[in-house]
């Protein structure tokens, strides 16, 4: 049976449901997180949004946010834990959930699924669009809430539909939800113009870092605490900025190294390029993502763990010169 019918059928013969995405929220995340929770009560299901990190301020508008709630204890065991945008319970921060079967629904490459029904496909821009197509299997009305966090959804994960993750399919996938009732003006407002001011002035303290070297083809800025403190900015204000990066014609390798509270590890975000895959350096580092956008965590002091990444990446570039 193919995954959609899979996880179709099991949620039609079951009731109680946890749903989670992964850590350090994106729209990606939020957007499958309250469509999946909302498809999931139309069909009178119990469906338990489970969030740790706070939901980032460009997402509190989304249709169904106050639902999301961080994991407490629950009364009676779930018949499924729904993970959306990650592969496992502890990439959402939920290593101590009852056991229960997992269902995995995610769209990158480098994860390792280990749920009960596993459906994962990397050619899709956004899980958002997986989502879409579950919840059509179930026949779920799509109402406007659902399209708007769908579309908001597929908005951020194909950089509003500039990344080469951007295909027919999801230009179809959006007119799909604009006619099901998102209205893109709106969304593209309340995600992308309404920063609060510590961002901008974030932005400007860590572009200000930049290096460029390999003949300006790799380019990297770094962030620590004291930055994020003076422009009175949260881990979620660092969003966006590497594409600032990546707008220099030259760049084809891109790294941000973020210490965002705990100084004894910080965080690597990397963007590339065409061909050149990114997500293979993370998976090296225990991380993931996909060819163009990955990620890690290093745990080092931010001064002592990037000298290592960076010759990584210096050894990655000439590899591929
Ligand atoms: P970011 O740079 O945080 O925006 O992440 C870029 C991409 O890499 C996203 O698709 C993330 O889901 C993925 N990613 C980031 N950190 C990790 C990690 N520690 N493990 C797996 N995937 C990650
Ligand atoms: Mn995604």
């Amino acid at each position: 049976m193919n995954p959609i019918d899979d996880i179709a059928g099991f949620i039609r013969k079951n009731q109680r449901f946890a749903l989670a995405s992964h850590l350090h929220p994106d729209g990606d995340s939020i957007g499958c997180l309250l469509a999946m929770t909302l498809g999931l009560q139309a069909l009178g299901k119990e469906a338990d949004a489970l969030g740790v990190d706070p939901v980032p301020f460009a997402y509190r508008g989304l249709p169904g946010v106050p639902l999301i709630h961080p994991p407490g204890k629950s009364s009676r065991p779930y018949d499924a834990l729904i993970l959306l945008e990650c592969s496992r319970p502890e990439r959402a921060g939920l290593e101590g959930l009852s056991p229960c079967p997992h269902i995995v629904i995610d769209h990158h490459l480098s994860c390792r699924p280990e749920g009960r029904i596993n459906w994962i496909e990397p050619s899709f821009g956004a899980t958002g669009q997986m989502v879409l197509r579950l919840l059509e299997a179930l026949e779920v009305p799509i109402c406007a809430d659902i399209a708007t966090n769908l579309y908001a959804a597929l908005l951020t994960d194909t950089g509003s539909f500039q990344f080469n993750n951007t295909n027919a399919r999801e230009l179809h996938d959006a007119a799909r939800l604009v006619d099901y009732g998102a209205n893109p003006g709106e969304i593209a407002e309340m995600v992308f113009h309404a920063n609060p001011p510590s961002k901008v002035l974030l932005m400007g303290k860590v572009l200000s870092t930049l290096q460029l070297e390999a003949q300006g083809r790799m380019a990297w800025v770094v962030m620590n605490r004291q930055a994020m403190e003076s422009a009175g900015a949260l881990p979620e204000d660092t969003e966006g900025i590497i594409q600032h990066l990546m707008s220099i014609h030259s760049v084809e390798l891109a790294a941000f190294f973020k210490e965002d509270g705990d100084p004894s590890r910080f965080r690597v975000s990397l963007r590339s390029k065409g061909l050149l895959d990114v997500s293979s350096i993370a998976q090296g580092f225990s991380g993931g993502g996909h060819r163009n956008a990955a990620g890690f965590t290093i745990h080092q002091r931010l001064e002592a763990g990037i000298p290592e990444v960076l010759e990584a990446l210096r050894r990655f570039l000439s590899g591929s010169a």
